[in-house]
């Protein structure tokens, strides 16, 4: 009103009382600890990095060689439809190219589907322990989250995992979106085929479903099953990957929707122009080739997987069924202590507060070199 008032220093709350309704409630994604400031710490070959759920083998070395390639032509824009890489998305998926969109990192994918599919008073369900950008997108976009309990902690065979009944049970008219993991972050939890197609079929017709399926090439319980079988039948359906996790690549950030061409488009409408940058899309299609290496990382993965298991499992923790690259493991009252003094050791695991969890840590699956490095800090500390 005033010169005064607008001399005013202007802080964030006073930004944010001027931000969309939406926004004004949000609170900005919590990526974990500063691993920069530890990085500098400890040096990058001392610190053991287990928080963020990264292939520590790196991508195939395809992708360095593609983006080498594509060092000449910086000064040029991407293609703005990354038609390549789409079309190799296709042949490999078995679907046409119409029903592939791609984004900055699945993230912003899901961000876009709350934006495009969810506005004020709409509601949108995910599970409790349900992937953190559930939450977020919904109340970016001002939408009612309804939050669904999860399978309880002493469930016999998926503890903390989706409640798909309790999911459908949930969903009223005023619901636009639908949010699930298979498998899910961070709990590593999955559900298989016949509970999959269970679930769609009960789905009612005005909800659009969102399988994040970040974790898929990982799984290889003998019931997991992709949504994406479902997809020729079901057009209300929207499958969410990314090249973040198996194929190594978080760095060039890279995901890619698959759904009903008419969701594509509509959801075109709002992609930034030119979201995937040239050397991200051209090391994309080249790793995609590499199925040799990609079935190898995924082997070691899963050795790894079984063994950290057991090792951790030996030393009386808890630890949770995944289908991932991490497990979820309980270490009781103490959590916060033994995490502090971990890192205090260099390695890094994800705290769980945020989620609720408070009494657990989320613990990705290093290299045998890195897996070992962590039991020998944590016999230190627990021993
Ligand atoms: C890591 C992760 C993503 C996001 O990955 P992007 O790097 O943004 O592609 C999405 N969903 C889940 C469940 C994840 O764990």
């Amino acid at each position: 009103m005033s010169a005064i008032a607008s001399d005013a220093v202007r802080d964030e709350a006073w930004f944010a009382a001027r931000a969309s309704r939406g926004v004004q409630g949000l609170r900005a994604y919590d990526p974990g600890h500063d691993l920069v400031a530890f990085r500098r710490k400890f040096g990058v070959d001392n610190l053991v990095e287990l928080g963020s759920n990264e292939n520590p083998y790196g991508p195939s070395p395809a992708a360095r060689m593609a983006i080498l390639d594509q060092l000449h032509s910086l000064h040029r824009y991407p293609d703005p439809l990354g038609l390549d890489l789409k079309r190799a998305l296709a042949a490999r998926h078995g679907v046409e190219v119409e029903r592939i969109l791609l984004g900055n990192g699945s993230h912003e994918l899901l961000m876009q589907l709350g934006q495009v599919f969810a506005g004020e008073g709409d509601e949108v369900v995910f599970s409790r322990y349900g992937f953190a950008v559930f939450a977020l997108a919904t109340q970016c976009a001002g939408a009612i989250a309804r939050v669904v309990a999860a399978l309880p902690s002493d469930h016999a065979s998926m503890p903390l995992g989706h409640d798909l009944d309790g999911i459908i049970a949930a969903i009223t008219p005023a619901t636009k979106l639908v949010y699930v993991a298979n498998p899910n972050n961070p709990t590593g939890t999955w559900f298989g085929r016949e509970a999959l197609e269970a679930f769609v079929a009960r789905i009612p017709a005005h909800v659009i479903v969102v399988f994040d399926e970040a974790y898929a090439e990982m799984a290889d319980a003998p019931d997991y099953a992709s949504a994406l079988p479902l997809l020729a039948r079901h057009s209300n359906l929207a499958i969410t990957r990314t090249f973040s996790k198996a194929y190594g690549l978080a760095g060039l950030r890279v995901g890619y929707l698959l759904g009903a061409p008419g969701l594509v488009a509509v959801m075109e409408r709002v992609r930034e122009s030119f979201n995937v940058n040239g050397p991200a899309l051209a090391a994309c299609e080249a790793v995609l080739d590499d199925t040799e290496y990609l079935q190898e990382s995924l082997r070691r993965n899963r050795d790894e997987r079984a063994w950290l298991a057991v090792e951790l499992a030996q030393r009386g923790l808890r630890v949770f069924p995944s289908q991932t690259n991490f497990l979820l493991v309980e270490f009781g009252p103490n959590t916060a202590l033994v995490e502090a003094a971990l890192i205090a050791q260099g390695v890094v695991l994800r705290p769980m507060g945020g989620y609720g969890l408070g009494d657990c840590l989320r613990v990705t699956v290093g290299t045998h070199d890195e897996n070992v490095r962590l039991l020998a800090a944590l016999d230190q500390v627990i021993g």
